[in-house]
């Protein structure tokens, strides 16, 4: 494709342009979107689509790519939860009447074992800021606050980049005045990968309804691997919790990698739960009294969860 040729389908395919872009390492990434409409209504906890052309380039290091050549010209999207940085600057929280963007939070993925090549984000970490994207004009989502009462406990379990739709969710609460407990715990492979990581010990200090806990699985010197699920087990949750797990006046959140969140499979005619092996978060909690969303029936629970693939 020649240079022209590119210019050309940017121009009539994109309608968005990245305005601030943060590698908070080569893999991680914080960026903001300012779309050339008016930014769409979105509850916290939300998301949108990103897309690229294939035509653009890729990051080098990732899975080899063969496209056809009527694949080309075509355009790839995927969804991406809308995040929030919580501040507008250290100690002043995020206005967003005073924003014209969206802030996503996305980890490159450079390969993947169930045969598709990655399209997406070996594209997005290529851009800079000035670049222009193609920005879903539909933000969707029953993965919101709806169901939260002031008074809750509000428990967001999340892993890597799954952090990015509690970061919004943990702003409109503390923006609302929220009296019961915040917890955040985001399970990631290395202390780097934590890429809010600053903000959330400011906000410690400032709030002290909320705590954040961010659980590494394979950082140097660790003397042991930490999951979501080995948290509830032995009984931590709580104690960083400062209140029981008591699902009359908790909700749980559960965002990222679909093993941490365990969704069962529910039998029509039967009514049986099957859970997946190992044990998720929801069998973890189903078995101490939560019950999780069910959206074939549209049942709301106490356990909410968005899974990433
Ligand atoms: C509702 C929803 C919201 C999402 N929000 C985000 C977000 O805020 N940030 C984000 O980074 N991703 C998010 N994703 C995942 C995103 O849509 C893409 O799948 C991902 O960015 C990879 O795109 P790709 O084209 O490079 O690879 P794909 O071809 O989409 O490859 C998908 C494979 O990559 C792996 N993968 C996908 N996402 C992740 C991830 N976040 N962490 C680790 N491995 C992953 C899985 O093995 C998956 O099978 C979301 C997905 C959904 C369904």
């Amino acid at each position: 494709m020649t240079p022209e040729e590119a210019a050309e389908l940017r121009s009539r395919r994109y309608n968005a342009t990245v305005v601030y872009l943060q590698k908070v390492h080569s893999d991680l990434l914080v960026m903001r979107v300012k779309p050339d409409f008016p930014r769409p209504p979105h509850q916290a906890g939300q998301y949108c689509t990103l897309g690229l052309g294939y035509w653009e380039p890729r990051v080098e290091g990732c899975q080899a790519e063969d496209l056809k050549p009527d694949e080309l010209n075509k355009v790839v999207r995927r969804a991406y939860s809308i995040s929030c940085s919580v501040e507008a600057e250290p100690g002043t929280l995020y206005d967003p009447a005073a924003s014209d963007w969206l802030e996503f939070y996305i980890v490159l993925v450079r390969e993947n074992s169930d045969g598709r090549v990655p399209a997406l984000t070996p594209r997005l970490f290529a851009l800079k800021e000035g670049d222009r994207v193609q920005l879903g004009e539909k933000v969707a989502g029953h993965y919101t606050l709806a169901p939260v009462q002031p008074g809750d406990n509000v428990v967001l379990l999340s892993t890597g980049t799954g952090e990015a739709p509690h970061n919004y969710m943990l702003w409109s609460l503390l923006s609302r005045g929220h009296t019961g407990k915040i917890l955040s715990a985001c399970c990631v492979r290395y202390g780097r990968d934590l890429g809010y990581s600053a903000t959330h010990q400011r906000l410690m200090g400032r709030y002290p309804n909320y705590k954040y806990l961010g659980l590494t699985t394979r950082e140097a010197g660790a003397t042991k691997k930490v999951y979501i699920q080995d948290l509830i087990a032995h009984g931590e949750l709580e104690e960083h919790l400062g209140a029981p797990l008591d699902p009359k006046m908790t909700h749980v959140f559960l965002c990222g990698n679909p093993k941490m969140i365990g969704v069962p499979t529910r039998d029509k005619a039967t009514g049986a739960v099957t859970y997946p092996q190992p044990p998720g978060v929801i069998e973890l909690l189903e078995a101490r009294g939560f019950q999780a969303d069910v959206s074939a029936t549209k049942f709301k629970g106490t356990i909410h969860f968005e899974e990433y693939w």
